[in-house]
């Protein structure tokens, strides 16, 4: 089923500011491929880049927890 753009509960606040974060798709372009990533609202810290939604999701999540760039 293709995903309607809506908040996405999953996703942790931010670990930097604790704003609210969401989620992106970018189109790609040329080359390369389409990928989601997760964004902070606030402060515009992004999670990683991946193909599929769960794993960008996931990423952001773990990100979240305590590990740190
Ligand atoms: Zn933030």
């Amino acid at each position: 089923m293709p995903s309607k753009a809506s908040t996405v509960r999953d996703l942790h606040l931010c670990p930097f500011c604790g704003g609210v974060a969401d989620i992106y798709r970018d189109p790609g372009q040329p080359g390369y491929e389409p990928f989601y990533v997760v964004y902070c609202t606030r402060c515009e810290a992004r999670g990683p880049e991946k193909e599929k939604r769960e794993d960008a999701i996931a990423g952001w999540n773990r990100r979240s927890t305590r590990e740190r760039g």
